[in-house]
């Protein structure tokens, strides 16, 4: 049997000492907000489950705290990416006491691309078990929403860190944004963050902590969600159709689904193509977005990409482009909206 299941650190500054020492005032430009309670640091770290001998890259590590959760449960090593280079002597002064090789990266998690960062011994095929590898973060909530969307699309590419496999996931969110991710059918959250994660995900929203647990204290909660890659996304398309069905059929929540699906055609084709993508994808057009299985979205991601097999030019159509310039301009570089559009988009609904 194994014997004990964590591992006791050598005595170090508590992370209030290092703060303290190093003058680590939170920046309010990197919504820096730490996290100071050692019982729910360590309870981040086990909803990401069974780490021991694995390989964990944790972004945002800040002073240390959830790093030092993450080493006592013993992996076989462990990469961190932080932005905010202040906290390189805390994370030094951790480096050389831990008892596995901590490894510091100082950049934007943004751009750090994972391809090359682990051990080739645990790259796993897609079909397999997932690797034994695990992304861990208390990231800032203007950084967590774009970058959950980046991953996804390198999950559905197989690249970054999905290089390995089904690399698993787990990371604070508001908690308004977790509930959206794992928001179900019918529900008053779901949206089109929860039709993205889940086409390429399993997701579970593991807990919440209350904004009061951090320091400074932020004005909202946070959600801790564990993502899992499935072997099958539901919608086995491109990242970018799937994206851009999605938010425009979104685009009016609370609308018959119609409505949005006219804002993928042109003007002078409009209303033909909906109807015929409605009907191929054997949707009724009064049904609302947040009444649509992922398979649902699904047929209607397959009809469209039908329709625009004879007409290639309507991948690029862009609607909000065209209230401006109704030459329909095509816009090839399709973006997923920030977090902020994700609120926007939940405006709609008061006002219906
Ligand atoms: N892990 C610590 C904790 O839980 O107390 C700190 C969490 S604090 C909410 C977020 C951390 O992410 C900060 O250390 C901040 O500097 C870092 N960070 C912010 N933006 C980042 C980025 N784009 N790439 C990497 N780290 C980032």
């Amino acid at each position: 049997m194994a014997t004990s299941r964590v591992v006791r650190l050598p005595p170090l500054p508590s992370i209030r000492d290092l703060i303290k020492l190093y003058k680590l005032r939170a920046m309010k430009e990197l919504s820096q907000n730490f996290l100071m309670d050692p019982r729910l640091t360590d309870r981040i770290v086990k909803a990401a489950g069974p780490i021991k001998d694995g390989e964990v890259c944790e972004v945002g590590p800040g002073p240390g705290n959830i790093t030092r959760s993450i080493i006592q449960r013993t992996p076989s090593r462990v990469v961190v990416i932080e932005k905010d280079r202040r906290f390189t002597p805390s994370l030094e002064l951790l480096a050389e006491s831990s008892p596995i090789p901590l490894e510091l990266t100082f950049g934007d998690v943004m751009n750090f691309n994972m391809e090359k960062t682990f051990n080739e011994a645990n790259l796993r095929e897609w079909e397999d078990v997932c690797p034994p590898i695990h992304l861990i973060g208390n990231l800032p909530f203007n950084v967590s929403t774009p970058l959950i969307i980046r991953w996804l699309n390198a999950i559905a590419s197989r690249n970054n860190a999905w290089r390995y496999g089904r690399v698993r996931m787990t990371l604070t969110f508001q908690k308004e944004v977790a509930e959206r991710m794992a928001a179900p059918i019918m529900s008053k959250e779901r949206c089109r963050l929860s039709i993205m994660c889940q086409n390429w995900c399993r997701v579970e929203h593991k807990f919440t902590i209350p904004g009061r647990a951090f320091v400074p204290k932020p004005e909202v909660d946070v959600g801790v969600v564990r993502l899992i890659p499935v072997k099958n996304p539901v919608i086995p398309l491109p990242f970018d159709v799937v994206e851009k069905v999605v938010r425009c059929v979104f685009n009016y929540r609370q609308k018959y689904c119609i409505r949005g699906v006219e804002t993928l055609f042109p003007r002078p084709v409009r209303e033909k193509l909906s109807t015929e993508m409605l009907i191929a994808a054997g949707i009724e057009s009064d049904t609302r977005p947040f009444q649509l299985t992922v398979s649902e979205f699904g047929r209607l991601c397959s009809a469209y990409v039908d329709i625009c097999k004879s007409t290639p030019d309507y991948l690029k159509y862009n609607y909000r482009a065209s209230k401006t310039n109704e030459n329909w301009p095509l816009v090839d570089n399709l973006q997923f909206d920030d977090q902020q559009n994700l609120s926007e988009e939940h405006k709609d609904d008061s006002k219906i």
